[in-house]
């Protein structure tokens, strides 16, 4: 059972909303691309752990940990009775190599070196057992999701933390098999006490070089024609709710400006002025968290994920339903 779901990162979904409302240089180009790419491979994690199922096992996503001093991301943490195991995900394709030194591709040496990674977050994990005198195990895999990965492995003691593609499915079926009962959710409940938000600060970007408005969902195009209460693409003839549109312009209000007070003006001002005060406040209210009053109330969104927020504002819409059917 998967106990919290996969969103993309804050990192992401900036580096998205700046590649849709500005020029990206070659180096954000790059980052946004890497960032995708590591995404799909959590994503095609999911799917394949999804198909080959989970037993009673309990799995987090994505999980920020603060364990003393320590910050840790992990891209999957499977709890079984007595043991946790750290999946660190990656989503390389190409020629790569390993040794004990580092990580190659086409015989040149990268930054990543996921068994290091990977290592370093089982470390420490252990040090909670210390903190709580909860007994455990804790094992450690860097697993490869893309089947275009050529690895060349220098020892079998390297082997062992390494899943390929080929191998994840009978990997899976082996967690499968593993018992998880109260004594796995028991270690789930020592875990929630070390889970923290994803602490990553991201920076501010300055208005003027930020496109406002809102665009299409489906081609990026800054075109709309609005009406009442639904909007159509002049460049695609996508049909969306206002609701939706203004919804996704705050999000990427939120993470370009995350200094700046999301409030009624200031959307307001980046929508473009196409919606009423009144429909914004009303949609401010909706899908975000209150803060202040009167004349200074200002906002503050629980997530950046547009699905997430959506379902949590309680976004209903008879028009989706209409177009579905017609
Ligand atoms: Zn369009």
């Amino acid at each position: 059972m998967f106990l919290n779901t996969r969103t993309k990162s804050k990192q992401l979904i900036q580096y998205e909303a700046l590649a849709r409302r500005s020029t990206l240089t070659r180096e954000q180009g790059r980052r946004l691309k890497f960032l995708q790419s590591g995404y799909q491979g959590e994503a095609a994690y999911d799917r394949l752990f999804d198909e080959a199922g989970h037993g009673n096992l309990l799995i987090y996503r994505d999980l920020w940990l603060k364990i003393e001093n320590a910050t840790l991301q992990i891209d999957a943490l499977v709890i079984t009775d007595d043991l946790l195991t750290v999946n660190e995900i990656k989503n390389y394709s190409g020629i790569y190599s390993c040794d004990n030194e580092g990580w190659y591709i086409n015989g040149r040496q990268i930054s990543e070196n996921p068994l290091a990674q990977v290592s370093r977050t089982a470390g420490k994990l252990m040090r909670m057992q210390y903190l709580q005198s909860v007994p455990f195990k804790v094992e450690k895999k860097a697993v490869f999701v893309n089947p275009n990965l050529h690895l060349t492995i220098n020892s079998k003691d390297n082997a062992l933390n390494i899943v390929e593609r080929s191998l994840l499915r009978p990997y899976f079926k082996d967690l499968k098999s593993m018992n998880a009962g109260p004594q796995a959710s028991e270690l789930s409940n020592l875990i929630e006490a070390f889970i923290i938000e994803d602490p990553m600060e991201l920076p501010e970007h300055k208005p003027e070089h930020i496109k406002s408005g809102n665009c299409c969902y489906q081609c990026g195009s800054f075109k709309l024609e609005h009406g009442k209460f639904i909007a159509v693409c002049k460049q695609c003839g996508y049909h969306e709710t206002n609701e939706r549109i203004v919804l996704r312009s705050i999000i990427d209000f939120t993470a370009l400006f995350p200094n700046s007070r999301l409030n009624k003006n200031n959307i307001h001002h980046f929508v473009g002025k196409i919606q009423h005060e009144r429909s914004i406040t009303k949609l401010l209210n909706k899908y975000c968290i209150q803060l202040g009053n009167g004349k200074s109330t200002y906002y503050r969104l629980s997530s950046l994920d547009f699905e997430t927020i959506l379902k949590d504002g309680g976004y209903k819409s008879r028009y989706e339903k209409e177009i579905v059917m017609g």
